[in-house]
Formats: structure tokens, sequence, C-alpha cells
């Protein structure tokens, strides 16, 4: 039952809120030893040290070279300041190459650290996130969905001040430091960094094109290309995790839930479809594809996409429901509390931040609708709550205090 969900130790705590309310902000961008500190070799868990600087930026921070484990001796490459902290077998030909660089190369050049242009970064967004999502030979009606997500994930993803809010009013002490464990592209973290202006403002993604593009979208923050469950990171490292439409796509989001208990102290989860919910929006966009066994899925979303003449494959359907993964929210708040932490289910508070925000790319009438009527909006959210089927799940986690 939903009403269960809220705990009396989990209640918003508004006053914290005000207080965290007009720190300074902070301008040094100095390499951070800090943050060097907090990661850890993702096979042992072992300190990292810097093996070889083969490129620095202009305030020493390490633009291109290599980290080795101190316990292991595992290397890792750091190419165009992301360190890329995977095994050899996960890494790709470029960042193979960066690790058998010569060792003599360890007279680092200097690159500059200049941020691009609003503009020049734009272009730049553009064409790195269309070459991502459009293909030659896309069927006109898949090609149109595509460019509706490039010129959202293009002008829209700064819109996350929803995520912030959301948190706000949970969070125990302003966050030092913060991750957004799949965090994609940015937007999200940059949301949370301008907020709280912390030290550390963390990005890891698997992904190395969305890693690329998040650190040329906000140079301000630390990107990591890694795996969510085998996060590269210390013990309770992070005061404030957040991450958002990530889950639903790990195989093993289980063992993501148990790094995120690990790694961080409270944080913001939210992931979709909810399993519970009949209709799967943005990934496959069809109906009861989140109740049925993937191979029923595939034929019912093929079904759907042949009504609607949309011209998607039955392959890449079953492509995509291979790393789409329907996880009711009942499942994720056992695993959490199985592990100790205290969980709130968050789903209203979002929605009405949600709805007060000027963008969103599907539901324009029925949020403008919400909007209006917020005795309709908490009949909605509670409706949903209740059946355990609300389409996304918010959930705010907090564990108890451990040792640094
Ligand atoms: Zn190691």
């Amino acid at each position: 039952m939903a009403t269960r969900l809220k705990s009396t130790r989990l209640r918003p705590a508004r006053e914290r809120a005000t207080r965290l309310r007009g720190h300074r902000e902070r301008t040094d961008r100095q390499v951070r030893p800090e943050t060097l500190s907090l990661l850890r070799c993702p096979a042992c868990h072992g300190n990292l040290d810097v093996a070889r600087r083969h490129a620095l930026g202009r305030t020493g921070r390490l633009c291109a070279g290599i980290l080795a484990c101190r316990a292991c001796d595992r290397r890792y490459p750091v190419i165009d300041w992301i360190p890329r902290l995977l095994p050899h077998e996960s890494l790709t030909p470029a960042e193979r190459a960066e690790l058998a660089a010569s060792p003599e190369r360890d007279e680092p050049q200097t690159v500059s650290e200049e941020q691009l242009a609003p503009d020049e970064l734009r272009r730049l967004l553009e064409t790195r996130v269309r070459s991502k999502l459009l293909h030659p030979g896309m069927p006109p009606k898949l090609r149109a969905r595509a460019e509706r997500d490039v010129a959202y994930r293009v002008e829209h993803t700064g819109e996350k001040g929803k995520f912030v809010r959301t948190a706000e009013p949970y969070l125990t002490q302003r966050p030092e430091r913060i991750l957004d464990l799949g965090g994609g592209q940015g937007g999200t973290l940059t949301a949370f960094r301008q907020r709280y202006r912390p030290t550390t403002a963390m990005l890891l993604d698997l992904d190395p094109d969305w890693v690329e593009i998040a650190r040329w979208r906000d140079p301000e923050t630390e990107v990591i290309r890694a795996d969510a469950t085998r996060a590269p990171l210390a013990d309770g490292a992070i005061d404030l995790l957040v991450s958002t439409a990530t889950l639903e796509h790990l195989p093993d989001w289980r063992g993501a839930l148990a790094e995120i208990v690990r790694i961080s102290r409270e944080g913001l989860l939210s992931y979709g479809p909810n399993g519970r919910f009949p209709y799967d929006f943005g990934h496959l966009d069809a109906p009861f594809v989140t109740w049925l066994r993937p191979h029923a899925a595939a034929h019912v979303a093929h079904l759907c996409h042949r009504l609607r003449r949309t011209g998607r494959t039955l392959t890449s359907i079953e492509q995509e429901l291979a790393v789409t993964f329907y996880i009711p929210r009942s499942a994720v708040v056992r695993e959490l509390r199985r592990r100790g932490v205290e969980v709130v289910n968050v789903f209203e508070e979002f929605l009405g931040h949600a709805v007060a925000e000027s963008y969103h790319p599907r539901a324009g009438g029925l949020k403008r609708t919400l909007a209006r009527f917020p005795w309709l909006r908490t009949l909605f959210a509670k409706g949903l709550l209740i059946a355990g089927a609300e389409p996304n799940v918010y959930l705010y986690y907090r564990r108890p205090r451990v040792p640094r």
C-alpha cells in the first residue's frame, strides 16, 4: 500500500531545505585529488593513482593518461578528461590505444580547458546526438520520432529542476559529493550542481558517446565511463546519488541497487515504466508489454506498430526488449529495504513539479489539465499509487549513517 511507504523518519525536512539556500558559487576547476580519492578500481576496489600523464589542462587536471590500481595493477585509460574504468574487454579501440601508448609520452602536453561558446556547443551536440539516434534508411515515422528526440536532447535537457525540487525536502545535509548514476548525456546532474555547488559533481555512464556529450555539455562535472553494477567508487563516497531512466536498462538491476546502497548515503531513484503500469512510453510505445514475457511483448508491440504503420521491425523491437526491463516498484522497494535502507515514494511530489514545468514531450493536454486542477492531480496520483501502478517510479532512499 502506498500510504505505508511513508516513513515517519523520512518526512520532508523543510527547515533544512531553507538552510540549503544561498551558498556561494564555486569557480574552482582544479584537478581534484578529491575526485581521485573517491574513485576505486572496478575489479578489486583498490585505490587508483595517476600512472601516466599524456595531456593536462592548464590547471593541471588530467585530460589524457592512465590510472593504475595500487592493489592489482590493472590500468585504465583517461581520454578527453573521462576516466574509462572498465575491464579491458569492454574498452573501445580508442581506449585500448590510449592504454597501449608508450610510457615516453609522459611529457604531458597542455590542452585548453575552455568551454565552448553556446552556439558552437549546440551545433556539436546536435551533430553528435543526431548521428547517434538517426540511421540511414529509417522509416519516415520513426525518423520523425527520432528527430523529436534529438530536439529534446539538444534543447530541453536543462529542464531538470523538477528532480532537484523533488529531492530537496528530503535531503539531510548539503551534498558535497553528488553522483548521477547512468546520467547519459547530462542535464540532471547540472541542475543539481547549480543548486548545491558541491565540491564534486560526478556523472557515471557506460555509453562511450553519451559520456563525451555529457562532458562537453557541462565541463564543470567529472564524467566517468563505468558500469553501474560495478561502480568504481569508494564505500559511502557519495552524499547524494541521483539516478533517472537507468535502472530499467540494467539486466542486473539488483546488483546496481547493491552498489547504490554501498556508495551513497541517500538519493533519488527514478525509472520507468513501472512493471505494473500497462503501457510503455518512451521505449516501445505499446500497451501491455510491461505485463508480458519478452516473446509475447515483442509480438504485441509489433502488432501495434504495424497498425500505426510506423515501419518498426520485429527485430528492432526484440533488440530493444533485450535491454529494457519492466521492474515493478514493489520489487525495488523490497530490494532496498532488505539492505536496511529507508524508502519513501515521491511520485506525487514529482508529478506536482513536473506539471508545473513548461515542457513535456508527450503528455501536453493531460499535463495542462493536471496543472490546472490540483485536486484532480491528487486523485490521479493517489489512484495510481494505491494500484502500485504509477507510470514511472520515483523513490527517495536514505541509509542509516555509516562511518566514512
Ligand atoms: Zn584493482
